[in-house]
């Protein structure tokens, strides 16, 4: 047996315990010497302050295998999305489905042909992966991705907007959450943004007297994450475009989200769809990989073969292209969209935006008795409850999807325990955010899928601890 020890053992010593070399083996030495010199830093300064020091092998062993865990564990971490907000940004957006996610490894494992063109040699184009996918889906005559939807927009008013004017709505300068500002934007851009109409109300009028020399294009933004109500009017896409191509200007659509498929058809609501844009006269689209599309993070820019052209050979595309990865996983994406039959099975985010109340309600009640046994020594009382889940990243901002919670509710009047059951949950191994609002802590079962259920179960009696 060891005896507490008062005084710190040599570095050297420590390093030949056999209670270090797990260790040693696990971490390599650097980082174990680097840990071992915090662990007694730490156990010299908690002596000072009057605890006892323990230096046996074991306490110190124990120490350090917990600093140097903590240390290694990876920052990017799965967690449990029960926010009820499916494309929640903060947490990664869409998940993707096993096909991208076999793509993506595939890409990241070997060589892949991506700017090669495997008939005759050569040299070939990065967006050549998804060019002809995309066109077939909406109806375009040339498309290219890039980094994300905010890039799109900037390289499409840098391409054709340089020192010239945009004409927008007033009631469409979105703000998307993390700062995508559309007159901030203009202005990095270098375009330069005439704002016509009023909040709630433009008329095609307002667009046309609006219009001179100086003029690049008119532009219609879909104002995603929220939504004007009431005494309201704007102007439809095939004015906008008939207008803008009577003044040789081309007319540009910012989708924000889009969908390549009618959500109506899987009982959502309806979302505007790239195709429909295009043949309503636009020259240009952009919108997300990562929204209701369901794929990586990526901006993906259709329409007209020579707009599509001029963007190509912008420095700027260079700077923001995306990588293998995002297009062995788009490409994945895309192809589920041939069999739209089988998309909702298939594509992971429309797998949740679709499942059924009954079925999550379902798994509530299986789900309860755990999470009450879990939380017993806590004064709440946990029930099953209706929620309404938001589809998130800015789309479709009204509308809600009918859901079941597992709703916590404290039985005192101690405020504050609700932040440290939240706080707990989030602290487990893999962990699980909730949300707190009108008095109840909520865990949307929305997203969980059942294949997941037992690694959420298996934690939570960490809880109890
Ligand atoms: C979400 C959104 C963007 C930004 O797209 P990211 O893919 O997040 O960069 C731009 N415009 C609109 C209208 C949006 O909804």
């Amino acid at each position: 047996m060891h005896s507490a020890q008062a005084h710190p053992p040599s570095i050297d010593r420590v390093l030949n315990w056999t209670a270090i070399a797990p260790l040693l083996a696990e971490y390599g030495r650097e980082p174990v010497l680097a840990g071992l010199r915090s662990v007694l830093d730490r156990t010299r300064q908690a002596a000072r302050q009057g605890d006892r020091a323990d230096y046996t092998e074991p306490a110190l062993a124990a120490h350090l295998a917990a600093h140097l865990a903590r240390q290694h564990a990876p920052r990017l971490r799965r967690v449990f999305n029960l926010s009820g907000t499916v494309l929640h940004t903060n947490l990664g957006r869409a998940p993707l489905p096993e096909e991208a996610v076999d793509a993506l490894v595939m890409a990241a494992r070997h060589p892949c042909a991506l700017e090669y063109d495997l008939d005759t040699g050569g040299r070939g184009d990065r967006d050549d992966v998804v060019e002809d996918l995309l066109c077939e889906l909406t109806g375009a005559e040339a498309a290219t991705v890039v980094n994300n939807n905010a890039a799109a927009v900037f390289l499409l008013l840098n391409t054709l907007a340089p020192r010239k004017q945009v004409i927008v709505s007033r009631g469409e300068l979105v703000e998307i959450g993390g700062a995508f500002r559309v007159p901030d934007i203009m202005s990095r851009a270098g375009a330069k943004l005439v704002e016509v109409g009023t909040t709630n109300r433009t008329h095609l009028r307002d667009f046309a007297e609006a219009l001179n020399p100086r003029s690049a294009m008119l532009m219609k933004v879909h104002a995603s994450n929220y939504a004007i109500q009431g005494f309201t009017a704007s102007v439809a896409e095939s004015e906008l475009a008939q207008l803008a191509h009577a003044h040789e200007l081309p007319f540009v659509v910012d989708l924000g989200s889009g969908t390549l498929v009618d959500l109506a058809r899987f009982g959502l609501p309806h979302e505007p769809m790239p195709q429909a844009s295009l043949a309503a006269g636009a020259d240009l689209v952009c919108f997300s990989g990562d929204k209701l599309l369901g794929g990586p993070q990526a901006g993906i820019l259709v329409g007209r073969r020579e707009l599509i052209q001029r963007i190509k050979k912008n420095p700027l595309k260079r700077a923001l292209r995306v990588g293998k990865l995002t297009l062995a996983a788009l490409e994945a994406v895309l192809r589920l969209y041939h069999d739209p039959d089988r998309l909702a099975e298939r594509l992971t985010a429309l797998r949740l935006l679709t499942r059924p109340r009954t079925e999550i309600q379902a798994q509530a009640g299986r789900l309860l008795p755990a999470l009450q046994r879990a939380l017993a020594a806590w004064p709440v009382s946990v029930a099953v409850e209706p929620a309404l889940s938001q589809i998130g990243s800015g789309s479709l901002p009204v509308d809600r999807l009918e859901s079941c919670a597992l709703a916590v509710r404290p039985t005192t009047r101690k405020s504050g325990v609700l932040h440290t059951i939240e706080a707990a949950l989030r602290g487990l191994p893999l962990p699980v955010i909730g949300r707190i609002a009108e008095g109840a802590l909520r865990l949307d079962l929305r997203c969980l899928d059942t294949a997941d259920e037992a690694d959420f179960l298996g934690q939570l009696a960490k809880l109890a601890a």
